[in-house]
């Protein structure tokens, strides 16, 4: 599948992905759109070019009526859009095609979705083991329930930004093992997290569940996901609830949603869940449970330069997102389009594909070295951490960049 828009090898944007995001406009507006190579389509600007009949009138500036629509609708949009842009169609030669396309440099990127609830999930084992082994305890690093369910806490999308916003070092309380009491400040343990999300279609309203098997047909897309982290004000008050203000406080999201359509070549098999076996609710065949997305995290210091710190992929969690889903509305929780569900963090088994400072530095014990001489046990002001992911589908499937810089904390002042 070849397209008229040259794609250059590396480019995250190959024919096959055409991703959804929703870009500012040359005339200031918002339009939702896709990306060939460099190019940004406007949807909204084909359809009124008469080149997009299935994409729905509606002036949207998100996704969510659309993902409402469903797979079907999702699907006869690509279709087109295959048929549109693929080599020797009339619509390269088109006058009105101009008014359609941009640089991507010329479309800045803003969040793509209304994200009404956002939840996190804790899927990866390796991450879950290493934090165990050092918040806790390291013979029982895993806690009692992890292998029987996908354990997840409610997250806050009032936090969540679009690749490119900056992140403030958030200030709060924390209590050292050797603090006679706690003390406040901004965290001295600032941290990632490397995270797939998905974007869903809402659920039945009658609090019935969605079922592992019909779970996928829930996903509209992927997203890359860095789930910042205060480290310290999480160990301190995250006993007995779990994570609260060492987490809301930020999280960036990619702007590219990679369809699920697109990655539907890059599925792979899960680790086998026999030792226990899940719950009925829960079983799933893992020949295909997962998908194979090539994840990295890579350190920018402020003069620019990047130092790759972690690669892993997205193969390493232990919980499907189809287990995720059937467990989250199990209970008859309402999931709507929109929602926004994350992985966890996704380490892997090597020492170089851990999903954190937290665990690549071990809690702060094994400093990283960094392109420049300098080391890092975690985040320093002014550095940039950028999240990268691509499969394989004919081209490459790429989720563009998750990217944000962190600043100095606020002064605190009564
Ligand atoms: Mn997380």
């Amino acid at each position: 599948m070849v397209s008229f828009i040259p794609v250059l090898a590396h480019s995250d944007f190959s024919f096959s992905n055409l991703p959804w995001a929703a870009v500012r406009w040359s005339d200031g507006s918002i339009h939702l759109a896709t990306r060939i190579g460099d190019r940004v389509l406007s949807l909204k600007a084909l359809r009124a070019a008469g080149k997009l009949a299935s994409w729905p009138e509606l002036d949207l500036e998100t996704f969510n009526r659309f993902i409402d629509r469903g797979p079907e609708a999702w699907s006869a949009v690509r279709a087109e859009l295959i048929e549109a842009y693929r080599e020797g169609s009339s619509w390269e030669h088109d006058s009105k095609r101009a008014l359609c396309e941009c640089d991507w440099q010329d479309a800045p990127a803003v969040l793509p979705v209304s994200i009404g609830d956002y939840s996190d999930f804790y899927a990866s084992r390796q991450h879950a083991t290493n934090v165990g082994m050092m918040f806790r305890d390291p013979e029982n690093a895993l806690l009692p329930n992890w292998l029987h369910l996908p354990v997840g806490y409610h997250g806050r999308s009032s936090t969540i930004s679009v690749s490119g916003t900056d992140v403030v070092r958030p200030n709060g309380q924390r209590k050292g093992p050797n603090d006679p009491t706690p003390v406040f400040g901004p965290s001295v343990k600032m941290d990632f997290e490397l995270e797939v999300g998905i974007i869903l279609r809402g659920g039945p309203t009658d609090a019935s569940w969605i079922s592992v098997e019909k779970a996928e047909e829930h996903i509209f897309g992927f997203v890359l996901f860095n789930d910042w982290s205060a480290r310290d004000v999480q160990q301190w008050e995250y006993v007995p609830l779990g994570p609260f203000l060492g987490k809301n406080f930020a999280s960036t999201m990619s702007p590219w949603i990679v369809s699920y359509e697109a990655l539907q070549n890059s599925r792979c098999a899960g680790e086998a869940q026999e030792a226990p076996l899940p719950l009925p609710y829960l079983q799933q065949n893992r020949s295909s449970s997962h998908w194979n997305i090539e994840l990295e995290v890579a350190l920018a210091t402020p003069d620019g330069q990047e130092t790759v710190v972690s690669r892993s992929n997205s193969s390493n969690l232990y919980w499907s997102f189809a287990q995720q889903i059937a467990h989250h509305s199990i209970n008859g929780c309402i999931i709507r389009s929109g929602d926004l569900m994350a992985s966890g963090t996704i380490s892997g088994n090597d020492p170089d594909s851990l999903g954190s400072m937290l665990e690549l530095s071990w809690n702060g014990s094994k400093p990283l070295a960094l392109h420049d001489g300098s080391s890092r046990t975690f985040l320093e002001d002014g550095d940039t951490v950028v999240l990268r992911g691509r499969a394989q589908n004919g081209g490459r499937i790429g989720f563009g960049e998750c990217r944000a810089a962190l600043l100095p904390a606020k002064r605190w002042q009564k």
